[in-house]
């Protein structure tokens, strides 16, 4: 394979013209094709349709705690639910309060309450001047919209292979007293399902806030997602961690059975410090009686417990697996060697994170809309909708069938290709 930038002007004109020709091929198919969305596919939603069983007119729906499903009570969770997600977020029973269908919801109310009372008597962030968040990018475009909505400023850390930047993170987050938060997808990260390592997350233990609000927003919404048996990344479990460091209050762990059970419809919760978890429960109870316990029993009927779950969790893999190596493989036979774009591997998680060279992702997109592929916006992945390279574009793999991923693969790499021929020879 020869490099892109090392052909002449006359070879890169003959296989423009080439490429052009197989691309209306293409197009004249009249495609109708989409890897725009993280969405489970029918087959993977098909998983656990036994929840439907689990809680029948004849089920006993009384939960441990010997309160009545059906009814009013028990605020922050039910105790078999609280426990099949404490083990799945790796963190005691007694840290997590469990919500509605969301774990969103849950962000989007963490940061709405800061705003409006503060954290732990602090100011309300409202009636500061300026608050900041940090967003390490390429990101998820839901994170950064929560902020923005807020008028919160978002400053770029740019995403390594080992998580953030973190020489970027100490220096802000410990001179700046207006930066309140971090966004932080720890594990198979959307979009680029990069894992923290150890020395990454011992280092945000270790952080000294100049702000006594700061708080990192730990999303690990893709923490059992794994895509291979025998290729798995590990990642610290950061409360006890935190805790260790002497910051137990540091740190909002977010995560949700969406991706595991039914998005829209599955249980999200919040792990925290006893400090956090006592002033999350005071609004909580102001904003609701409880939320939907016969969810949480049928989730935890189901599941029955985290072996359960890793169980189910296989089953995923085995269809998301070929999907991804799907991708993987035609990204590598179509455009590897060419140096006209760089992508990651990853072990686990929903999407594969892809950059062309600077100044194409936006191009690149369009082209492939030309042909009926629909993408991720160019610049989702960043604050503000605005990626200064221009050059990031997310794959979702997970919702097309492997036959429309190969269709999908030959119009993404030829926009590929024509849109880099056409930068090299502007
Ligand atoms: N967090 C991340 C990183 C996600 O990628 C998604 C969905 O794509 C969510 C949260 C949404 O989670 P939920 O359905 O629990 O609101």
């Amino acid at each position: 394979m020869t490099a892109y930038k090392d052909l002449s002007k006359n070879e890169l004109k003959a296989l423009k013209k080439e490429l052009t020709k197989k691309f209306e091929d293409v197009k004249a198919k009249g495609l109708k094709l989409d890897m725009s969305r993280g969405k489970p596919s029918t087959e993977q939603l098909n998983l656990s349709m036994g929840m439907m069983d689990v809680l029948t007119s004849s089920s006993d729906l009384v939960c441990e705690e010997g309160v009545d499903c059906r009814n009013y009570g028990v605020l922050d969770g039910i105790k078999e639910a609280k426990q099949l997600l404490a083990d799945m977020m790796e963190v005691p029973k007694d840290n997590i309060v469990i919500f509605g269908n969301s774990s969103l919801n849950v962000m989007y109310d963490t940061v709405a309450r800061s705003m409006i009372h503060g954290v732990m008597g602090s100011t309300p962030w409202c009636k500061l001047d300026k608050v900041k968040f940090l967003c390490p990018v390429p990101g998820y475009d839901r994170h950064f919209a929560i902020t923005e909505h807020f008028g919160i400023e978002m400053i770029n850390i740019p995403m390594t292979p080992t998580g953030p930047d973190m020489d970027m993170v100490e220096e802000l987050v410990s001179t700046d007293p207006a930066v309140k938060g971090i966004w932080c997808v720890p594990k198979y990260s959307n979009p680029q399902g990069i894992t923290y390592s150890d020395e990454t997350v011992h280092r945000f233990a270790k952080l000294n806030p100049a702000a006594e609000d700061f708080r990192i927003y730990w999303d690990n919404a893709y923490g059992i997602h794994h895509l291979y048996e025998d290729k798995q990344d590990y990642l610290i479990e950061i409360l006890m961690e935190c805790k260790k460091e002497g910051h137990p209050d540091m740190v909002y762990k977010f995560s949700s059975t969406s991706k595991i059970s039914f998005p829209g419809s599955g249980i999200a919760a919040i792990a925290a410090s006893d400090a956090n978890l006592k002033e999350i429960r005071e609004q909580m109870k102001i904003q609701t009686i409880g939320h939907d316990k016969l969810n949480q029993l049928r989730h935890a009927r189901f599941f029955k417990d985290i072996h359960g779950m890793v169980k189910h969790m296989k089953k995923h893999a085995d269809i998301m697996r070929p999907k991804f190596d799907t991708v993987l493989a035609s990204l590598e036979k179509e455009l590897g060697g060419l140096e006209i774009g760089s992508w990651l591997a990853p072990r686990g998680g929903y999407f594969i994170s892809f950059d062309s060279m600077d100044g194409c992702a936006k191009a690149i997109v369009a082209k492939a809309k030309e042909a009926g592929l629909v993408m991720t916006n160019a610049g989702a992945t960043y604050p503000y909708g605005k990626d200064p390279h221009d050059s990031n574009i997310r794959i979702a793999p997970s919702y097309p069938t492997l036959d429309e991923i190969k269709l999908a693969m030959e119009v993404f790499t030829l926009s590929v290709k024509l849109v880099s021929i056409d930068k090299l020879l502007a």
